[in-house]
């Protein structure tokens, strides 16, 4: 289960997460996942790639995404 690092867009903290392939839509990469910090409790989505890395991340809530995880 790959851990990915990262910080939040909203806040800035360093977060932490899990995400496996399932957690995507892998129909079209990037694909988006949703994000919440543990510190802000606010949602993000982020963009991952084929090998799941982060290519970008936006604020709001933005289509296509299947799975929403919490940050660890
Ligand atoms: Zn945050």
């Amino acid at each position: 289960m790959p851990l990915r690092f990262n910080s939040c867009p909203h806040c800035n903290s360093k977060i932490t997460f899990k995400i496996e392939m399932e957690d995507i839509d892998s129909k079209q990469y990037p694909a988006p996942v949703y994000i919440i910090c543990r510190s802000c409790n606010k949602l993000s989505t982020f963009y991952m790639d084929s090998l799941l890395r982060v290519s970008y991340k936006e604020l709001e809530k933005k289509p296509g995404g299947i799975k929403t995880i919490e940050t660890t």
